[in-house]
Parts: structure tokens; C-alpha cells; sequence
């Protein structure tokens, strides 16, 4: 057992009665009490220890409310053509990579986002140009589009009279020809095999966790496959884990987990079970999410899952202790999604567990109080606000719509948790905290003087705990876990060694 007494730094308790102190005792991976540096020497006996942090701010340990961190772990190793603004960018990008990239093995990653490419949507011919002799499979920013190259669609059986999957397109040119872009469930299969061919997933979190620490997270929840549930539990039974990780159940291994009796919130305070997860819409930048108006260029997106699917989800789900997160970013969507849980719960009766939506990012005015008073959690994302802040001004603009309306929502009493969405966006939470609070680019300042801001506080406070899913139970549970954060970078004993590590639960910041 060992106590330490942290000094000199200003801790920030997130308490309003006591919102700052100067000093933090901790035993082992416990916070036991903050307060002066007198009081808590007075009070306490047997302190092994005392470290000062050289004036730094800390606050809690966060959690990523949303994050897929298989994809964040494998894209540390594939081409990122994030910064790539035209397509012969992108593809100097792929020419670049593959130089590198060892014979056999396949193309993945990408990241690209073709909105504001001149030459508009990529296809695979400029594609097998740069890169002739290995599949390639290339997700967009969001995910939710992938740029195939002509081996990868032989790869995945499809040619030019494939048809479209449900819930999902094969772009074709105007003879018919299958252009290697890929829409929503038609891009179920190319997942697959990036999860296949992608190598050692284990290795990756290893190091991806360590990175996540970095930036200040102590916790996750994981919307990722089964595939990375299995990876964290290797990494748990070797001592390796260190971050706290709720595992979500995609929705292709709902049977198999209710067979398994996995309920959500099961397990410790390192790995447990989160919610099932589904899709109603697309995304924003694919032009696949569900609106109630057209369109610009025409077309309402897309429902991925219709209202009826989803209410024997939600019912099969919540009558085995599951949560559902669904996934929905258009206010068609997500009027869909709220319709779809007040009808499960008319014929399930109140879950025991809170369900989701996750991203909610635009809402008919009247379903910010309807979500509110259906006790769901809307999981969001500040940093798709300031990316998409242009986008939806071309796109939604005059639209009566509540857009990533977090402070709305919190007004009207509903539960709001912050995440990321990495790799969409990048996983640092102070960017996302200054999201939540500025609503505004921040290379530009654009645009000024929007009106909906939360304080500050009030964001760190939905990125520190990880929302309750029990109805009843305290709503915010601070996590114990254990990172350090430092700017400028000091080193903490224990912040880069993965096993057995267990810093205090509190995140240093700039001070
Ligand atoms: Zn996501």
C-alpha cells in the first residue's frame, strides 16, 4: 500500500463546493482526499511519499464516451491522407506509402474526405494507378464510404451487376460500372477483411492504449468488434491492460452474447460489457445520414435500419439486461431512433439499463425534451460540430434543426456524454472540450457569436465519467484510473508502463 501526497499543483475537483484544491492524497490507485497541503498532512499517517508537479493543472481522468480504438490502433499503421485537400494529394499520399509497404500485403486506411477534393469523388481507376498490384480498401473520414481498387473488388465479389446490399450502394457509372466507392452496408464486407489482413491486433491497442493515456484519457468506450473485445481481454489476462475499457456488442454478435447472458455494466472497472450497437443513418460529409428535407443535390440519405428492426433490437435486448447504442446522426434518424425506444419500452417495460444515441446530431426541436424524458443518453461528439460547422452550412443551411445542441440538451435534463469518435477525429479530449465550449473552428474562430455554449466545466465534467447505465444508480461515476498528462512533458513514473501501471486518477494539463 502506498500513500502519496501530490503538491504543488492547482487540482481541479470538478466539486462546486470545493472546485479547486492544492493538494491530492492517494492510496495505491485511490484518490482519498483532496484539500491544503497542511490539512492533509495533519490528518493522514503513514504518507510514503510526497511529489510535487512543478505548478500543473489536474483534473480527473477522462473517458472517451465514443471511440472505436481498434481503427485508431491500426490506423497508427496504415497511409493517412487526413490532410490530403485534392485527390492528386491523396494520391501522391498512397504512391508515398506503398513505396514502403512490404509485398503481399494489403492497402488500408485512408481517412480521405473528398468534400472539398476539385475533382470530386475518387474512383478505382486513378486508384489500380498508384496501386496496381495489392488490394486496397480505403475508408473515408467518417467511415462510412470506402474507395476500393479493382483487386479489392474481385476480393470482395463484387462487379458491375452486383447488387446493392440493403442498406447499403455500389456507385456505378453512368454505363453501369462499378466505380470503387462503397456506401454504408455495402462496406460491411471490406471491414471484414481489413479485420482479417490488418495483423496482430493485440500489438496495436498495446501500443495505441499508451498513446490514449498520453492525451490525457483514462477510459474508453469501445465501439469497435468483437474482434477487439477478445484483444483486451489477452491484454487484461497478461497484466497489459491500462486503460478501462466498456466494450460495446456489435449488433451481428447480439444473439451470441444474450446466449452468453453478457449484460451491460457486467464486469470491473477495467473491462465490461457495454451496449449493443446499431445503425439507423449514415454520416454528414457521405451524404448517407437520414434528414426529413432533401438534400441540396437531392436525396433524404439513408435509414441503415427501419423503425420496426429496431423495436425487436431494443426489445430482445433490453429483456436480457442490454443496452442499445444507436447510431444516428440525421433528424430523421433520430426522431426514428426515439420513436423506435418509446415503442420498445411500451412493449419491454422501462430497461433496466439506459439505452444511447450515439452522435445526435441534429434534432427536431421538439426531440430534445422527448429524448430527455425518455431517460436516453445522447452520446456526442463536440470535435464533429467544429469540423462539420461549413459542411452543414452548405448543406442544412435554413433548416429548423438543433444541431449538436449539447447545451439544449442539457437544459432540458437529459444526460449528454463526450467522446471523440476517433480515428474520425482525432482522440485528444482537450480539443473536444474546446469544441463543446467555443462551437467554433479553431484555426479560424469561425463562426462568431454562436449563442449555444456550455462552460467549460460543465464539459469536463460529461468527459469525466462514463454515464451510469442503470436508471437509479448515481448518473457520473468518476473512474480511478490512472494517467498523467503533461504540457510540457514531464515524466510520470508508471504513465508509459503498460503492465501493472496504475497512475493516480487525475490527468495533469497544461499548468
Ligand atoms: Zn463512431
Amino acid at each position: 500500500m502506498t500513500r502519496t501526497l501530490w503538491i504543488d499543483a492547482t487540482f481541479r475537483t470538478l466539486d462546486p463546493d470545493r472546485p479547486t484544491a492544492a493538494a491530492l492524497l492517494t492510496e495505491d490507485e485511490h484518490v482519498l482526499a483532496a484539500g491544503d497541503v497542511a490539512e492533509l498532512r495533519a490528518h493522514t499517517t503513514g504518507i510514503t511519499s510526497t511529489i510535487g508537479l512543478g505548478g500543473a493543472t489536474v483534473t480527473p481522468g477522462l473517458v472517451d464516451a465514443h471511440i472505436h480504438t481498434a481503427g485508431y490502433a491500426r490506423d497508427l499503421t496504415t497511409v493517412d491522407m487526413r490532410g490530403c485537400t485534392t485527390q492528386r494529394e491523396a494520391l501522391a499520399e498512397i504512391a508515398r506509402f506503398v513505396a514502403g509497404l512490404e509485398p503481399g500485403r494489403w492497402l488500408f486506411g485512408g481517412r480521405w474526405d473528398a468534400n472539398d477534393w476539385p475533382e470530386g469523388l475518387p474512383d478505382r481507376d486513378i486508384l489500380d494507378r498508384v496501386c496496381p498490384d495489392r488490394p486496397a480498401i480505403l475508408p473515408s473520414i467518417d467511415g462510412h464510404t470506402h474507395w476500393v481498387s479493382s483487386l479489392a473488388l474481385q476480393q470482395l465479389s463484387i462487379d458491375d451487376h452486383t447488387p446493392d446490399p440493403p442498406g447499403g450502394t455500389i456507385e456505378r457509372d453512368a454505363v453501369g460500372r462499378a466505380t470503387g466507392i462503397l456506401r454504408e452496408s455495402a462496406t460491411l464486407a471490406g471491414e471484414h477483411l481489413m479485420t482479417l489482413h490488418s495483423g496482430d491486433l493485440t500489438d496495436q491497442l498495446r501500443v495505441a492504449q499508451q498513446r490514449l493515456l498520453a492525451v490525457g484519457l483514462t477510459g474508453v468506450h469501445c465501439f469497435d468488434g468483437e474482434d477487439a473485445r477478445a484483444a483486451y481481454e489477452t491484454l487484461r489476462a497478461a497484466g497489459e491492460l491500462a486503460i478501462r475499457v466498456h466494450k460495446s456488442v456489435p449488433l451481428t454478435a447480439l444473439d451470441q452474447a444474450i446466449d452468453e447472458g453478457r449484460r451491460t455494466g457486467d464486469g470491473d472497472a477495467w473491462l465490461s460489457t457495454g451496449p449493443v450497437k446499431v445503425f439507423s443513418d449514415g454520416a454528414l460529409g457521405s451524404h448517407t445520414c437520414h434528414m426529413g428535407e432533401p438534400f441540396p443535390g437531392g436525396g433524404h440519405g439513408m435509414e441503415v435500419m427501419s423503425v420496426p428492426d429496431l423495436v425487436d433490437v431494443v426489445v430482445r435486448a433490453t429483456r436480457a439486461g442490454l443496452g442499445v447504442a444507436t447510431h444516428a446522426i440525421g433528424d430523421e434518424a433520430n426522431h426514428r431512433v426515439l420513436t423506435a425506444y418509446a415503442e420498445a419500452r411500451r412493449l419491454a417495460g422501462p430497461p433496466d439499463v439506459r439505452h444511447r444515441v450515439e452522435h445526435t446530431q441534429h434534432l427536431r426541436p421538439g426531440d430534445v425534451a422527448r429524448l430527455a424524458a425518455l431517460d436516453v443518453v445522447a452520446s456526442m461528439q463536440p470535435t464533429h460540430c467544429t469540423s462539420d460547422i461549413r459542411l452543414v452550412e452548405r448543406l442544412l443551411a435554413g433548416r429548423d434543426l438543433r444541431s449538436y445542441a449539447w447545451a439544449s440538451l442539457l437544459r432540458a435534463g437529459a444526460l449528454v456524454a463526450l467522446g471523440s469518435d476517433a480515428p474520425v477525429e482525432e482522440p485528444d479530449p482537450m480539443a473536444g472540450i474546446q469544441a463543446a465550449v467555443t462551437r467554433q473552428e479553431p484555426e479560424t474562430g469561425h463562426p462568431q457569436g454562436d449563442s449555444s455554449r456550455t462552460r467549460d466545466s460543465r464539459s469536463t465534467r460529461r468527459c469525466t465519467g462514463s454515464p451510469s447505465p442503470r436508471p437509479g444508480r448515481p448518473v457520473w461515476r468518476h473512474p480511478r484510473g490512472r494517467c498523467a498528462r503533461e504540457r510540457p512533458p514531464i515524466s510520470w513514473p508508471g504513465a508509459e508502463t503498460p503492465g501493472g501501471c496504475r497512475p493516480p486518477s487525475w490527468v495533469r494539463c497544461a499548468p
